[in-house]
């Protein structure tokens, strides 16, 4: 039988979060859990093997855990299922759950353009959505769009992109995916160029990043700064909330706003 379990989840969304001991994962659970829309029923953590420090215990909201993606989708039955984990477990944990028909968000960075275009394939060959988001905040698209606007009238740029030093991969996502859009724009002027990115890892920040347009005795900033990671818990639920309504692989959160 599929669906999920009677009596459990009445009309809210039942939800599943890979990655649930870790920073972003434990803030995710937490803004699931506070969503009238929303259901969480399942946090995923190979973590969760391991005994917690005392004081660690308490379920947010009565969900189950489990230690892989695939023992929660048969167990839990969520109906989406959503990916803060590291760069090396994102890749089959995404095909794990489109096998297993579960709609993904993805915040997860590091997954590589052919790593996508795998997605890509079995999205559509399985008939089931994923969204990937490299950057949830809204502050974060907005420079993006403003970058890709700026790029139409100044031909050299550099990104310099600022994370927390727990950060494991680099240059970050948005940065990759703000260069593609700068280089895109110049691209379609007529300007091949490659843009760039410098990296910094340091205790103290979260996330942050500068977009530097240089002219002729001018240059335009466009920076961004994620004070705290509950910028990005809008753009997560929205698109938990909107996922199911996709079709295949879709990547920004630009495209769902
Ligand atoms: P983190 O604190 O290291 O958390 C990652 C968690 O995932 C850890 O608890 C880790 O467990 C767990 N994990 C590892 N393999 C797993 C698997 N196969 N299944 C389930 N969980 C697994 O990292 P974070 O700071 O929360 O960041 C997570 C990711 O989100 C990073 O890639 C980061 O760049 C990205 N991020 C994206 C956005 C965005 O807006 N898109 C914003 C912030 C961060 P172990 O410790 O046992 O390995």
């Amino acid at each position: 039988m599929s669906g999920p379990p009677a009596g459990r989840s009445g009309d809210r969304i039942r939800v599943g979060v890979a990655g649930a001991r870790g920073r972003m994962g434990r803030m995710t659970c937490a803004a699931v859990a506070r969503d009238p829309e929303l259901e969480l029923v399942a946090a995923v953590d190979p973590a969760f093997a391991i005994e917690p420090p005392a004081g660690e215990e308490a379920r947010v909201a009565g969900e189950e855990r489990f230690t892989g993606v695939q023992e929660a989708i048969q167990s839990a039955a969520p109906q989406v299922m959503v990916d803060f984990t590291i760069p090396s477990a994102v890749l089959e944990n995404v095909l794990t759950c489109v096998r297993g028909r579960v709609p993904v968000v993805v915040g997860t960075t590091g997954l590589s353009a052919a790593d996508l275009a795998r997605i890509d394939q079995e999205a559509a060959r399985h008939g089931v959505p994923v969204f990937v988001a490299p950057n949830f905040a809204m502050g974060a698209v907005l420079m993006m769009q403003f970058a890709r606007q700026a790029a139409a009238h100044f031909k050299a740029c550099e990104i310099v992109e600022l994370h927390h030093d727990g950060k494991l991969d680099a240059p970050s996502g948005t940065s990759r995916l703000t260069r593609m859009l700068v280089e895109e724009a110049w691209r379609e002027a007529g300007h091949e160029k490659e843009l760039p990115i410098h990296s910094v890892r340091l205790p103290g920040l979260v996330a942050h990043q500068e977009v530097i347009f240089g002219g002729l005795g001018e240059t335009l900033t466009i920076r961004h700064d994620s004070l705290s990671r509950e910028s990005f818990m809008p753009g997560v639920l929205l698109a938990v909330k909107r996922v199911r309504g996709l079709q295949g692989l879709v990547v920004g959160l630009e495209n769902i706003l």
